[in-house]
């Protein structure tokens, strides 16, 4: 057995490790995994320091999951946008593709808690299903590879995948998307960069949440996917008690870059059933953005996003307070400081988009009115 498959076997999955090593109540914890399981890994279970932390929040079952009674299971309604199984068409031009229920740990805020934990990999005839939809779907030009978490799969079925979906002309950018990185960084593998390699342009958006999750081993993973010529981004949920603080969420993002990943999305936590408990006010987040905007590097700063109830998709939130007013002449704008500055529109009519430059000749040649659409 490859040495990661043997590290998230000693993962805790039962009750009673978790008791015997957090002592957590096991009565407690039994009565939720029936419905939403539990797996920590041992990077994960190593970086909790203390009974309630934001490590700790994120992976330990807590009896408010149970109960949640009014929320949906499938808020954003992944299961009608599906026309063939486990496949998401939900924007023109990609789409979702879940290859596994399987998770190297069981986030309590999970989405798709109506999904994880379940056994099995996507089938083969259900890959050729999936890549069938794809051929035929000539407007899919980026594919993301999620579940569950696609770094589980073995190396050969990962490669099974990738190279079916490199037949198809149309396809552009493969993506994936994983906690494996943070959570069982010894997943990472010479042989599995070597995989990678042969499939690109592939890109990784990666699951971090806190500054606690870049331990060294981790940042080493990360830095083996960058070498591999893989570009990475991270994707964070705003979660009560964990990140919903501005200072928290600058270390994070600080934490990424130094790891070579970009921060990429900012989630407003969505609405699934068993996950309330960790939502915040919308104006939170809005805050943490504020509070980086200007005040650390613009690399550092994701996009907010809420992934609207109903199936609207990702819909990005800016705080209000940069554009203060608009019209023809300008713009009247407020930076960082709260220091106001105008910008003038250009002129309107015929002569508004020459360039600037001292025009020569050619340039002179355009300027005539007959080529305005240069
Ligand atoms: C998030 C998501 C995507 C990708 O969205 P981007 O904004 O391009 O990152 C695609 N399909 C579904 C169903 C998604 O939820």
């Amino acid at each position: 057995m490859e040495a990661w498959r043997r590290i998230l076997a000693n993962s805790i999955v039962k009750p009673k490790d978790l008791a015997e090593r957090l002592g957590v109540d096991v009565k407690k914890i039994e009565a939720i995994v029936g419905d939403y399981p539990m797996r920590i890994t041992p990077t994960v279970l190593g970086t909790i320091k203390e009974t309630g932390d934001a490590i700790w929040k994120q992976v330990v079952p807590d009896i408010a999951e149970m109960d949640d009674f009014d929320a949906e299971d499938d808020p954003l309604e992944e299961d009608l946008m599906s026309p063939v199984p486990h496949l998401v068409h939900r924007y023109p031009d990609r789409v979702l593709l879940m290859v596994t229920n399987q998770c190297p740990i069981y986030c309590r805020f999970c989405t798709r808690k109506r999904l994880v934990g379940k056994p099995g990999f996507l089938k083969k005839g259900e890959l050729d299903q999936a890549i069938a939809y794809l051929r035929a779907h000539t407007e899919v030009r980026d594919v993301i590879l999620s579940g569950g978490d696609p770094l589980l799969l073995p190396d050969h079925l990962l490669e099974r995948i990738l190279k079916a979906l490199r037949t198809i002309p149309h396809l552009e950018l493969v993506r994936l998307g994983s906690r494996v990185p943070g959570t069982l960084p010894e997943r990472i593998t010479p042989e599995l960069c070597a995989i990678v390699k042969k499939y690109h342009p592939i890109y990784m958006n990666l699951h971090f949440n806190h500054p606690d999750e870049l331990t060294p081993a981790v940042k080493k993973a990360c830095g083996m996917l960058a070498d591999a010529g893989v570009p990475l981004g991270a994707q964070t949920v705003l979660l009560k008690g964990v990140n919903d603080d501005p200072e928290i969420m600058k270390r994070l993002m600080h934490q990424l870059l130094l790891a070579r990943i970009k921060p990429y999305y900012l989630y407003q936590a969505d609405l699934t059933k068993g996950t309330n408990h960790f939502r915040t006010t919308v104006e939170t987040g809005l805050n943490i953005i504020k509070s980086l905007q200007g005040h650390t590097s613009g690399m550092a700063i994701p996009h907010f996003v809420i992934d609207a109830p109903g199936g609207g998709g990702k819909i990005p939130l800016l705080p209000g307070d940069y554009m203060v007013h608009m019209d023809a002449d300008g713009v009247l704008l407020k930076n960082y400081e709260g220091k106001a500055f105008h910008y003038p529109q250009p002129k309107l009519g015929a002569t508004r988009e020459l360039p600037m430059v001292s025009a020569g000749p050619s340039l002179n040649a355009c300027s005539n009115g007959e080529h305005d659409d240069l």
